[in-house]
């Protein structure tokens, strides 16, 4: 039997692709191992979404190409026109893997996953002016609704309790099918009511009055990630990003009252070419006065192919100086919100136990570590007392199961 190795580089889209990748292979009775080197294939899902991540890819093709291993490229990485496939590096899009490795068997998942991402979309139709993933995903194509549908199906056959729905830009979801992200997620509710439902990352634009029932009323949990970018309306500006940033602010109140335990992380990247000191500052306090949960931060990455290629970058001593200060007070916000709940009960999923301590997801996305004596089974719901912050992890008490 043939064994493969998959390493995933980048967002959850590539995640969720690679898992896909895993299940087809798995199909055609070829054997998933943990260690590249024990691996007869070794599949590089890449991503170019930074010049790190794109360099990162590059060196692990390389790096196991040079070892003779059959290397199978394959996500955004391969659709950069300056990157070529070699006698032992082939370029494959998913489709090519489904075309060249044939399943001998019926298609089903090879793990049980109690927590699975689900792929709604692929592409981007906007053009932020740094981003080159609209280049290499091309525009906005969504999944047929059915589809979809069967797919969660399988995976709650299989113990699923929890999907996370994902995507290039999920809120634009529907066009072409006459719907739209709220009632697609009705639909799943409705069809499994017992599936708990939690929705990736939202454009500020996409947050509407009928996105903002879906946490109210409970239909998925209270966790979002909205990104930001930059807390200066230039720079936004600049950065061709689809909304202002009054429409941040105003999506960022409307979903944080939503639920009392709402989670609301972002992403920030410092040092765009036209940002100021006053621009990082603005960015830098509008952090600091709203009630994120956590923050990604990002130093800005010339990509080709992008509108702002062109643009002088600055100093890196700058860009790095910016990017310190504000990893420092991001790592306050996390702990702030942590601490919001001490003393509180949350409810949250065990998703394995290491050394005799549980560990597991909160709804609201706090990751908790629990007292292990207890059999308690993976993928299990749990009511927890939270009753302290031990290693960036929320200490909880187990009060009793669902
Ligand atoms: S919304 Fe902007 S940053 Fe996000 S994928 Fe589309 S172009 Fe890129």
């Amino acid at each position: 039997m043939k064994r493969f190795f998959i390493k995933t580089f980048g967002c959850r889209l590539n995640q969720y692709q690679s898992e896909k990748i895993a299940e087809h292979l798995s199909a055609c009775n070829l054997l998933q191992v943990k260690n590249p080197d024990k691996a007869d294939i070794v599949i590089v899902n890449g991503c170019v979404v930074t010049h790190k991540g794109e360099r990162d890819t590059r060196k692990f093709i390389n790096k196991y190409a040079k070892k003779g291993k059959q290397v199978v490229a394959t996500g955004c990485y391969i659709k950069l026109p300056y990157v070529r496939a070699s006698h032992n590096v082939s370029f494959l899009s998913f489709n090519d893997i489904k075309k060249v490795f044939v399943p001998q068997k019926e298609l089903l998942s090879h793990q049980s996953r109690h927590r699975v991402l689900i792929g709604i979309q692929e592409g981007c139709n906007f053009r932020c002016s740094y981003c080159i993933v609209p280049f290499v995903r091309g525009p906005s194509k969504d999944r047929n609704k059915e589809d979809i549908l069967r797919e969660i199906a399988s995976y709650t056959e299989q113990g699923a309790r929890e999907i996370v729905i994902t995507g290039t830009e999920i809120g634009g979801y529907g066009r072409e099918q006459n719907t739209n992200l709220a009632k697609l997620v009705r639909e799943i509710k409705d069809a499994f009511p017992l599936l708990k439902i939690r929705l990736s990352s939202l454009l500020p634009l996409y947050v509407t009055e009928e996105v903002i029932s879906l946490f109210k009323e409970g239909i998925v949990l209270p966790h979002i990630h909205l990104p930001l970018q930059s807390g200066s309306r230039d720079v936004l500006k600049d950065m061709k990003r689809p909304y202002k940033l009054e429409r941040f602010i105003w999506a960022f109140e409307k979903l944080y009252q939503s639920h009392p335990n709402m989670a609301i992380g972002t992403d920030i990247i410092v040092g765009y070419p036209t940002e100021t000191e006053k621009d990082f500052e603005m960015t830098y306090k509008l952090i600091d006065k709203l009630p994120f949960a956590y923050a990604h931060v990002f130093l800005y990455s010339k990509r080709p192919f992008t509108q702002s290629f062109h643009l002088k970058e600055l100093p890196y001593k700058v860009i790095k100086s910016r990017e310190k200060k504000l990893l420092r007070l991001v790592s306050i916000k996390k702990k702030r919100f942590l601490q919001r709940f001490i003393g509180q009960y949350l409810y949250g999923m065990i998703e394995k136990k290491e050394n005799n301590i549980l560990k597991g997801t909160t709804e609201n996305y706090i990751k908790f570590i629990a007292d292990g004596r207890y059999n308690f089974v993976p993928g299990q719901y749990v009511k927890i007392k939270i009753i302290g912050i031990e290693h960036n992890y929320a200490k909880g008490v187990i009060e009793n199961l669902s």
